[in-house]
């Protein structure tokens, strides 16, 4: 049997210049966390791709499962390990398309070791030849049934079939830390899910109303955080007590600029738990004008009451865009469980659609600003999660 190896390629990381090797090292630190318990023997950095080396019992479904949602990966492939010389090339790769169903098929020859005595079209041509000769199968190089990779690679010759595109992006960690703005709605959740694409490790900020609304509502939010922490392996939820606030801000202020009023208090608040984490932005899922507070002169107020920069994935998709890539990460389930959030409490009929800052700025005037926030902060709850992996479980034969 010929030894099976993953070959991981990435994606932009591959022309970072210098910061390559920075990137590279957050990936393969990624991928431990993500492949933790499946029973791999080795990641290796090789020229252009990182190898995921294998044992005997290692857990190929749940490795290639766990590998797509990996960022930073193009793509990858569950790929047999041959020599580096024609005739092994040649017989391993029989062997393998063999087992196929094919009538037409293709090989495509990826050659970094410059030194070897073939060139990529030459390897095409020896290996295609021979198989056409003992298959009897014939060559398409434009729709063929089926495609004969071959990679010849330091010391290495590796022959897949197929391979499986990866979730794109950057590793997590690369681009810094973001303070993510979590509600328990569809949106948020789908932000956080593109900022770790570009490779930021969210923080997460989540302002409740218990007891005035459901208890069940926090944990909605807390299953959310699970569910996006199997991109960045470890995840910090601060839980921010928000009814006392929105208490004031009822009493002290127009019904109209609540809900501004409500949003520039969550920026304060988090961009002081933004600071504390290190984060270099705030991220919403706010959407332009999907709702009331999210015209582009609500927004141009909102971002008047932080310094750091708010950051708006979403800003430019439309809700069944939004909807959709819920659905692909998986959050939009648990996001449109019925619990009340915060902010639909005490919402007027019609809110401000384009509030001017100096009118929202006298309406301020009337809130003990520092003192909320310092009240709000003094009953900030953390809240840590881990990898939902843990050793072991999921080898295949663990004994
Ligand atoms: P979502 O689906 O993300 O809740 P939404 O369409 O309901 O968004 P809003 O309620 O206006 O929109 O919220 C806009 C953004 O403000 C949210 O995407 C989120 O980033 C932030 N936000 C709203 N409520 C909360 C909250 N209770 N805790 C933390 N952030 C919140
Ligand atoms: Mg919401």
């Amino acid at each position: 049997m010929m030894r099976k190896v993953f070959i991981v390629h990435y994606s932009e990381i591959g022309v970072k210049g210098k910061n390559r090797a920075f990137f590279e090292k957050r990936l393969v630190n990624n991928l431990r966390k993500a492949l933790r318990g499946t029973g791999y023997a080795h990641i290796r950095r090789i020229s252009g791709r990182l190898l995921i080396e294998l044992e005997e019992n290692s857990a190929l479904d749940e490795i290639q499962h766990r590998l797509a949602k990996v960022f930073g990966i193009s793509n990858y492939a569950l790929a047999y390990a041959s020599q580096q010389n024609i005739n092994n090339l040649q017989s391993d790769a029989l062997r393998l398309i063999q087992e196929c169903d094919f009538q037409t098929f293709k090989v495509d020859t990826k050659r970094s070791k410059k030194d070897f005595p073939l060139t990529s079209p030459e390897i095409n041509a020896e290996i295609g030849g021979y198989l056409v000769a003992n298959t009897g199968a014939s060559v398409d190089l434009a729709n063929p049934d089926l495609t004969c990779f071959i990679e010849i690679v330091e010391k290495y010759a590796f022959i897949y079939l197929s391979k499986s595109g990866g979730s794109g992006g950057l590793p997590v960690g690369v681009s810094g830390r973001v303070a993510v703005l979590l509600s328990g709605g569809i949106d948020s959740p789908v932000a956080s899910w593109l900022m770790m694409k570009r490779g930021a490790t969210a923080v997460f900020v989540h302002f409740y109303s218990y007891p005035y609304t459901d208890i069940a509502s926090l944990e909605k939010v807390k299953e959310l955080v699970k569910l996006l922490t199997v991109h960045q392996y470890h995840s910090r939820l601060y839980l921010v007590p928000f009814i006392a606030i929105q208490k004031e801000i009822v009493v002290h202020t127009p019904p109209d600029l609540r809900v501004i009023l409500y949003r520039r208090m969550m920026m304060r608040i988090a961009e002081i738990l933004a600071l504390k984490e290190k984060a270099q932005a705030l991220v919403t899922g706010e959407s332009l004008g999907q709702v009331a507070s999210q015209t582009l002169a609500n927004i141009r107020v909102i971002d008047e009451s932080a310094q750091l920069p708010i950051l708006r994935p979403l800003i430019g998709q439309d809700k069944n865009e939004i909807i959709e890539q819920a659905h692909r990460i998986g959050s939009y389930k648990t996001s449109v469980l019925p619990y009340n959030d915060c902010c639909a409490l005490f919402v007027p009929k019609h809110p401000a659609t384009s509030a001017s800052l100096d009118i929202v700025k006298t309406a301020e005037e009337n809130l003990e600003i520092n003192a909320l926030t310092v009240e709000a902060m003094n009953q900030v709850e953390v809240q840590e999660f881990t990898s939902p992996y843990t050793t072991n479980r999921c080898m295949r034969n663990s004994s």
